[in-house]
Protein backbone atom coordinates (compact mmCIF):
# COMPACT_ATOMS: atom_id res chain seq x y z
CA UNK A 1 0.00 0.00 0.00
CA UNK A 2 1.29 3.64 -0.43
CA UNK A 3 -0.37 6.39 0.61
CA UNK A 4 -0.67 8.89 -2.14
CA UNK A 5 -2.82 12.06 -0.43
CA UNK A 6 -2.87 12.57 3.00
CA UNK A 7 -5.46 16.04 4.16
CA UNK A 8 -6.35 17.03 7.51
CA UNK A 9 -10.09 16.88 7.58
CA UNK A 10 -11.16 18.57 11.03
CA UNK A 11 -11.30 17.88 14.57
CA UNK A 12 -14.06 17.14 16.43
CA UNK A 13 -14.78 17.52 20.46
CA UNK A 14 -17.50 14.80 20.50
CA UNK A 15 -18.00 11.49 18.21
CA UNK A 16 -21.73 12.76 17.00
CA UNK A 17 -19.26 15.81 15.50
CA UNK A 18 -17.44 12.94 13.49
CA UNK A 19 -17.99 11.92 10.09
CA UNK A 20 -20.80 10.31 9.06
CA UNK A 21 -19.68 8.88 5.41
CA UNK A 22 -19.12 5.35 6.95
CA UNK A 23 -15.51 5.15 5.40
CA UNK A 24 -13.44 2.59 7.49
CA UNK A 25 -10.66 4.79 9.52
CA UNK A 26 -7.58 3.77 11.62
CA UNK A 27 -7.21 4.81 15.27
CA UNK A 28 -3.63 5.79 16.52
CA UNK A 29 -3.56 6.19 20.85
CA UNK A 30 -1.24 6.49 23.07
CA UNK A 31 0.54 8.15 26.13
CA UNK A 32 1.35 12.00 25.20
CA UNK A 33 4.71 12.28 23.83
CA UNK A 34 5.14 8.79 22.97
CA UNK A 35 6.00 9.60 19.42
CA UNK A 36 1.96 9.55 17.91
CA UNK A 37 2.56 13.04 15.97
CA UNK A 38 6.48 11.40 14.56
CA UNK A 39 4.73 8.17 13.74
CA UNK A 40 1.91 9.64 11.48
CA UNK A 41 3.76 12.17 9.65
CA UNK A 42 5.90 9.07 8.69
CA UNK A 43 3.18 6.46 8.16
CA UNK A 44 1.57 9.47 5.66
CA UNK A 45 5.20 10.70 4.55
CA UNK A 46 3.98 14.37 5.32
CA UNK A 47 5.88 16.37 7.97
CA UNK A 48 3.82 18.38 9.80
CA UNK A 49 0.38 16.87 8.90
CA UNK A 50 0.44 16.27 12.52
CA UNK A 51 1.84 18.39 14.89
CA UNK A 52 4.78 17.28 16.77
CA UNK A 53 4.35 18.72 19.96
CA UNK A 54 6.38 20.70 22.08
CA UNK A 55 3.89 20.45 25.49
CA UNK A 56 2.65 17.07 24.84
CA UNK A 57 -1.14 16.62 26.23
CA UNK A 58 -2.28 19.56 24.26
CA UNK A 59 -4.17 17.91 21.79
CA UNK A 60 -7.73 17.45 23.02
CA UNK A 61 -9.95 16.61 19.78
CA UNK A 62 -10.37 13.52 17.90
CA UNK A 63 -8.13 14.50 14.93
CA UNK A 64 -9.35 13.39 11.26
CA UNK A 65 -7.42 12.82 8.51
CA UNK A 66 -8.54 11.43 4.31
CA UNK A 67 -6.65 9.25 3.59
CA UNK A 68 -6.49 8.53 -0.55
CA UNK A 69 -9.80 9.68 -0.63
CA UNK A 70 -10.30 5.74 1.00
CA UNK A 71 -10.29 6.05 4.82
CA UNK A 72 -9.54 8.31 7.52
CA UNK A 73 -6.62 8.05 9.76
CA UNK A 74 -7.90 9.29 13.50
CA UNK A 75 -4.98 10.95 15.64
CA UNK A 76 -6.50 10.52 19.50
CA UNK A 77 -5.23 12.81 22.09
CA UNK A 78 -2.45 11.45 24.61
CA UNK A 79 -3.28 9.68 27.75
CA UNK A 80 -1.52 9.96 30.75
CA UNK A 81 -0.71 13.64 30.70
CA UNK A 82 0.01 14.37 34.26
CA UNK A 83 -0.17 18.04 34.19
CA UNK A 84 -3.44 17.69 32.16
CA UNK A 85 -6.05 19.32 34.67
CA UNK A 86 -8.60 17.08 36.76
CA UNK A 87 -11.19 18.99 34.09
CA UNK A 88 -9.67 17.99 30.96
CA UNK A 89 -9.10 14.61 31.75
CA UNK A 90 -12.76 13.58 32.90
CA UNK A 91 -13.45 15.45 29.22
CA UNK A 92 -11.01 13.12 27.84
CA UNK A 93 -12.22 10.27 29.04
CA UNK A 94 -15.77 11.17 28.33
CA UNK A 95 -14.62 11.59 24.38
CA UNK A 96 -12.57 8.58 24.14
CA UNK A 97 -14.75 5.79 26.14
CA UNK A 98 -17.63 7.38 23.51
CA UNK A 99 -15.65 7.03 20.36
CA UNK A 100 -14.33 3.76 21.17
CA UNK A 101 -17.84 2.33 21.87
CA UNK A 102 -19.67 4.07 18.91
CA UNK A 103 -17.46 4.14 15.72
CA UNK A 104 -17.23 0.06 16.18
CA UNK A 105 -19.41 0.35 12.94
CA UNK A 106 -15.66 1.80 11.18
CA UNK A 107 -13.27 1.81 13.51
CA UNK A 108 -11.01 -0.99 11.57
CA UNK A 109 -8.23 -1.42 14.43
CA UNK A 110 -6.62 1.45 17.06
CA UNK A 111 -3.17 1.51 16.96
CA UNK A 112 -1.94 1.50 20.37
CA UNK A 113 1.59 2.86 20.86
CA UNK A 114 3.88 1.90 23.36
CA UNK A 115 7.70 3.54 23.79
CA UNK A 116 9.46 1.16 23.06
CA UNK A 117 12.52 2.35 25.65
CA UNK A 118 10.14 1.68 28.80
CA UNK A 119 9.10 -1.34 30.73
CA UNK A 120 5.31 -2.15 30.76
CA UNK A 121 3.66 0.90 31.87
CA UNK A 122 0.94 0.24 34.33
CA UNK A 123 -1.18 2.93 32.06
CA UNK A 124 -0.67 1.34 28.49
CA UNK A 125 -2.09 -1.99 30.12
CA UNK A 126 -4.92 -0.47 31.75
CA UNK A 127 -5.46 1.61 28.43
CA UNK A 128 -5.31 -2.11 26.60
CA UNK A 129 -7.79 -3.77 29.19
CA UNK A 130 -10.53 -1.20 28.47
CA UNK A 131 -9.96 -1.68 24.61
CA UNK A 132 -10.55 -5.72 25.39
CA UNK A 133 -13.23 -4.86 26.86
CA UNK A 134 -15.13 -3.29 25.13
CA UNK A 135 -14.18 -5.24 22.11
CA UNK A 136 -12.39 -2.60 19.97
CA UNK A 137 -10.08 -4.30 17.70
CA UNK A 138 -6.53 -3.24 18.51
CA UNK A 139 -3.08 -4.11 17.58
CA UNK A 140 0.61 -2.40 19.36
CA UNK A 141 3.43 -0.18 17.92
CA UNK A 142 6.03 -0.02 19.55
CA UNK A 143 7.68 3.62 18.82
CA UNK A 144 11.07 4.75 19.27
CA UNK A 145 12.64 1.59 18.65
CA UNK A 146 16.08 3.43 17.50
CA UNK A 147 16.43 4.64 20.83
CA UNK A 148 17.18 1.20 22.31
CA UNK A 149 19.68 -1.44 21.48
CA UNK A 150 18.31 -4.78 19.88
CA UNK A 151 18.80 -6.67 23.26
CA UNK A 152 16.97 -4.26 25.26
CA UNK A 153 13.82 -4.12 22.96
CA UNK A 154 13.98 -7.27 22.78
CA UNK A 155 13.39 -7.68 26.62
CA UNK A 156 10.71 -4.58 27.02
CA UNK A 157 8.27 -6.24 24.66
CA UNK A 158 8.56 -9.68 26.65
CA UNK A 159 7.91 -8.05 29.29
CA UNK A 160 5.03 -6.01 27.61
CA UNK A 161 3.64 -9.28 26.46
CA UNK A 162 3.93 -11.12 29.67
CA UNK A 163 1.64 -8.52 31.33
CA UNK A 164 -0.50 -8.35 28.50
CA UNK A 165 -0.91 -12.40 28.99
CA UNK A 166 -2.04 -11.53 32.57
CA UNK A 167 -5.19 -10.38 30.95
CA UNK A 168 -6.00 -11.57 27.15
CA UNK A 169 -5.49 -15.11 25.81
CA UNK A 170 -3.06 -13.85 23.21
CA UNK A 171 -0.71 -11.06 22.59
CA UNK A 172 -2.42 -9.13 19.88
CA UNK A 173 -0.69 -8.15 16.78
CA UNK A 174 2.39 -5.96 17.17
CA UNK A 175 4.85 -3.47 15.04
CA UNK A 176 8.35 -2.17 15.69
CA UNK A 177 8.43 1.14 14.50
CA UNK A 178 11.09 3.88 14.13
CA UNK A 179 9.76 7.40 13.03
CA UNK A 180 13.74 9.03 13.19
CA UNK A 181 14.96 5.94 10.90
CA UNK A 182 11.63 5.68 9.01
CA UNK A 183 10.99 1.93 9.96
CA UNK A 184 8.24 0.12 10.44
CA UNK A 185 5.38 1.63 8.02
CA UNK A 186 5.24 -1.53 5.08
CA UNK A 187 4.66 -3.99 8.19
CA UNK A 188 1.94 -1.88 9.76
CA UNK A 189 0.77 -1.18 5.57
CA UNK A 190 0.33 -4.70 4.89
CA UNK A 191 -1.99 -5.32 8.57
CA UNK A 192 -4.18 -1.94 7.30
CA UNK A 193 -4.44 -3.90 3.47
CA UNK A 194 -6.09 -6.94 5.28
CA UNK A 195 -9.08 -5.04 6.61
CA UNK A 196 -9.77 -2.37 4.06
CA UNK A 197 -12.24 -3.51 1.11
CA UNK A 198 -10.29 -4.58 -2.10
CA UNK A 199 -9.79 -2.41 -5.07
CA UNK A 200 -12.10 -4.73 -6.67
CA UNK A 201 -14.34 -4.28 -4.14
CA UNK A 202 -14.57 -0.68 -3.53
CA UNK A 203 -14.50 -0.19 -7.81
CA UNK A 204 -18.02 -2.20 -7.34
CA UNK A 205 -19.63 0.24 -5.24
P1 LIG B 1 3.33 12.70 20.67
O1 LIG B 1 3.20 13.66 21.82
O2 LIG B 1 2.95 11.32 21.05
O3 LIG B 1 2.66 13.18 19.41
O4 LIG B 1 4.89 12.58 20.36
P2 LIG B 1 5.80 13.35 19.29
O5 LIG B 1 5.65 12.77 17.93
O6 LIG B 1 5.54 14.82 19.45
O7 LIG B 1 7.26 12.94 19.81
C1 LIG B 1 7.70 13.22 21.11
C2 LIG B 1 9.22 13.35 21.08
O8 LIG B 1 9.81 12.09 20.76
C3 LIG B 1 9.71 14.34 20.04
O9 LIG B 1 10.82 15.04 20.57
C4 LIG B 1 10.13 13.46 18.87
O10 LIG B 1 11.15 14.05 18.07
C5 LIG B 1 10.61 12.20 19.59
N1 LIG B 1 10.42 10.99 18.76
C6 LIG B 1 9.26 10.58 18.23
N2 LIG B 1 9.42 9.44 17.52
C7 LIG B 1 10.72 9.13 17.61
C8 LIG B 1 11.53 8.05 17.08
O11 LIG B 1 11.08 7.13 16.39
N3 LIG B 1 12.86 8.06 17.42
C9 LIG B 1 13.42 9.04 18.20
N4 LIG B 1 14.72 8.96 18.47
N5 LIG B 1 12.70 10.05 18.69
C10 LIG B 1 11.37 10.12 18.40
Amino acid sequence: MIIKNSEFLGSFQYEKQCPTTGLPEFAFIGRSNVGKSSLINMICDKKGLAKVSQSPGKTQTLNFFTIDESWFLVDLPGYGYARASKVLRAGFGRMITEYFTKRNATLKCAFVLIDGMLPPQKIDLEFATFLGENSVPFAFVFTKTDRVKPLELKRNIQAFEKKILENFEVMPNYFITSAEKKFGKEDIFDFMETLLPSQNAKRKI
